[in-house]
């Protein structure tokens, strides 16, 4: 199958998703994560219309950001270390793995000599798995709480990653309490404006992701597969 047929494909198995679960199609904002790709296939992307590009390690989106960066929006997903913050503030339109603290720290120091703000997802280890980066849930209040202190951070919303399982309802779930914390938070009024994006749901568990309230989902091999 070419890239166009997998984009295709998945598009119908949104749709169906966004039906199931009365949902506008339009709330729902595919991230096409190229880092399984290189500059070409990642430039074939934004060709076929897709807008959000994602990736996941700096060096190897830099190339791919400094050759197509006017096309698309542009979305760092994974672990990001501090002293890579430079590399990414001022280029990527948003960061979804806002984790600690320090990062924050490091992001808004960037930022005030940028003069900019930066758009953030708090990742939030819902599973609880060690192997996972994010926020603890029981600390996910105090640490919005903290955050609040940088000024030229703009939380959009939440991020997390299920764990790899065939259980369906485990990952439902997961997606299901990241869904409650944003709401929680929003309850409480812990930022000055309610948060509304949910970045959740990849090539294995998109179409619980969007059930479950997902405003962007981010699909890397679903897409790539041959
Ligand atoms: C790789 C990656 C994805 C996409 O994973 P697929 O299973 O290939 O769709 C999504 N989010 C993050 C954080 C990733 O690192």
């Amino acid at each position: 199958m070419s890239l166009k047929e997998n984009i295709q494909q998945v598009k119908q198995r949104i749709k169906k998703a966004c039906e199931k679960s009365k949902r506008e199609e339009n709330e729902v904002k595919m991230i096409a994560v190229t880092k399984y790709v290189g500059i070409e296939q990642t430039r074939e992307v934004l060709d076929l219309g897709i807008e959000h590009i994602g990736e996941n390690r700096v060096q190897y989106a830099l190339p791919k950001y400094e050759a197509l960066s006017s096309m698309g929006v542009w979305h760092f997903i994974g672990h990001l270390q501090t002293n890579k913050v430079k590399q990414v503030v001022g280029k990527f339109d948003y960061i979804h793995s806002l984790d600690r603290l320090s990062l924050a720290e490091a992001i808004h120091k960037r930022a005030n000599q940028l003069q900019t703000k930066v758009k953030c997802f708090i990742q939030v280890n819902i599973s609880g798995e060690e192997s996972k980066g994010g926020v603890n849930p029981d600390e996910l209040i105090e640490f919005c709480k903290a955050i609040r202190q940088y000024d030229t951070i703009q939380v959009v919303g939440l991020m997390t990653m299920a764990p790899y399982t065939a259980n369906q309802e485990l990952i439902r779930s997961v997606f299901r309490s990241l869904r409650e914390w944003r709401d929680q938070i929003n309850q409480q009024k812990i930022f000055h404006e309610p948060i509304k994006e949910l970045s959740m749901g990849m090539s294995n568990d998109f179409e619980i992701a969007i059930e479950e309230g997902a405003t962007f989902i981010r699909l890397g091999s679903v897409l790539f597969k041959n």
